[in-house]
Order: C-alpha cells, then structure tokens, then sequence
C-alpha cells in the first residue's frame, strides 16, 4: 500500500489494518493463485476466440474499430477471470480508483453517450492518483451508468481473492488485491493507439509516451443532470 496523503479516521486506519493482515497473510496469494489456476484452464479453452479477435484487431482501420475489437478481447478475458472473481454485481471498489482513458477512447464514449468531453487539467503516462477514494463520476448507487460504454480498463479489473476487502480505497491509499494478470491487454490497448512498436524498447519508450487522463477529467459531471434537474 502506498502512503495515506491526509490522516485516516479510526474507521479508515481499521480498514486499513484489516487489508494489511489480509494481504499479509499467506493464504491469500495461495488462494488467489487456485482461483487464477482454475481461471486459466477456462482461458486456453478460450484461445481460439482471443486469436480471432486479436487478428480482427489488428486489421481494424480506425482506434474507433480497435476499441470495438478490444472490448471484444476483454469480453473474452472476463469470460475465464469472471467466475473465480470476487467481483459481484453492485460490487464498485473498483470505481473509487482512478481510470485512466486517453483522449481517443474517451472520444469514443463522448460519441457514445452523447456528451461532450472536458479538457483535462492532468495528463501522464501513470494512473493519477490523487484521485484514489473518490467515486468515478458515472457511479450511482454503486452502478455504471455507461456500462456499455465504459473504459476499456473497466473490464480489465478481477480481485482473484475470496471477497472485495482489499478492493476498498481509503483516500490516497491504495490498496493492493491479487488482481488476475491484465498486462496483454494493456499492452495491447498501447499497441492500438500507438500503430506498430517492434520489441521491449520501443515498448518502454511507447509506455513512457503515452498520455492518459482520469475519466474524471474528461467527464467531471459523469452524465449530468436530466431535464427535470435529477441526477441521471
Ligand atoms: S466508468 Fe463505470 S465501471 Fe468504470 S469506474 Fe466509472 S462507474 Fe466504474
């Protein structure tokens, strides 16, 4: 865990302590790995499909189209994370965590729900923290909103451990949880916006070169108001 930024109330500092002794303890790691075990047989079944997709990826013409292809492919990623995951319905630890788009997917979303996108104060090639804590602003009672059309990060996300404890982020920290291994579809995002990048080092350099926002940034108002001034 990193460093809180302000000092936690006694109910912040127990939770805290609580996710300290569970990722401390041994069984955890034990008992996310079997999760990712059985996670990963249901994955090779799915090997067929991913190749697919990924082909169909790479041939797509614009990053609108690769952004379809990509939520295919993280379709296909939950389809084996899913069931082994303590991810649940109305679950949203995951949405107290920053979520970082770049200016071509939010696009896509502006696009899709219909609203304009802000121009972001804070750019940077790492998540931004500051806004750890703090709801995503198209999270209502503990829903998406845009579930159709949220981040491609989103659907990435799966806590292999036996419940969301460690899902839960207490202002400026955050936590750690066993999540199932992203890494190839986040590369593979990189890939999408960036075109061709050959071997490690232009894959560090392509890393360090890409800038993202917090959707937060791009969308403060999540969807707004409705016409008769309700949150929608
Ligand atoms: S876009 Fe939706 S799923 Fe993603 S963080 Fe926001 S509320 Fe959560």
């Amino acid at each position: 865990m990193n460093e809180p930024t302000s000092p936690l109330t006694p109910q912040q500092a127990e939770l805290v302590a609580r996710q300290a002794e569970r990722w401390n303890d041994p069984r955890t790691q034990d008992d996310a790995r079997a999760r990712l075990a059985l996670a990963n047989v249901r994955a090779k079944a799915n090997e067929p499909r991913l190749t697919s997709q990924l082909k169909h990826l790479n041939k797509a013409p614009t990053i609108k189209h690769k952004i379809y292809w990509l939520r295919q492919m993280a379709e296909t990623f939950a389809d084996a994370a899913a069931p082994q995951a303590a991810c649940r319905d109305a679950c949203d630890g995951c949405c107290y965590q920053s979520v970082a788009v770049t200016q071509q997917e939010a696009e896509v979303i502006s696009r899709e729900i219909g609203m304009p996108l802000q121009a972001p104060t804070e750019w940077s090639t790492l998540p931004v923290m500051k806004y750890a804590g703090q709801p995503c602003s198209f999270l209502r009672d503990s829903r998406c909103t845009i579930y159709q059309h949220r981040p491609i990060i989103c659907r990435l996300i799966f806590n292999m451990d036996a419940d969301a404890l460690l899902c839960q982020v207490t202002s400026g920290v955050r936590s750690q949880a066993p999540y199932a291994d992203n890494s190839l579809y986040k590369e593979l995002y990189i890939r999408a916006h960036l075109g061709k990048v050959k071997g490690q080092e232009e894959m560090q350099a392509a890393l360090k070169s890409l800038l993202m926002a917090d959707l937060r940034e791009f969308f403060p108002h999540g969807l707004g108001k409705t016409k008769q001034g309700e949150t929608a």
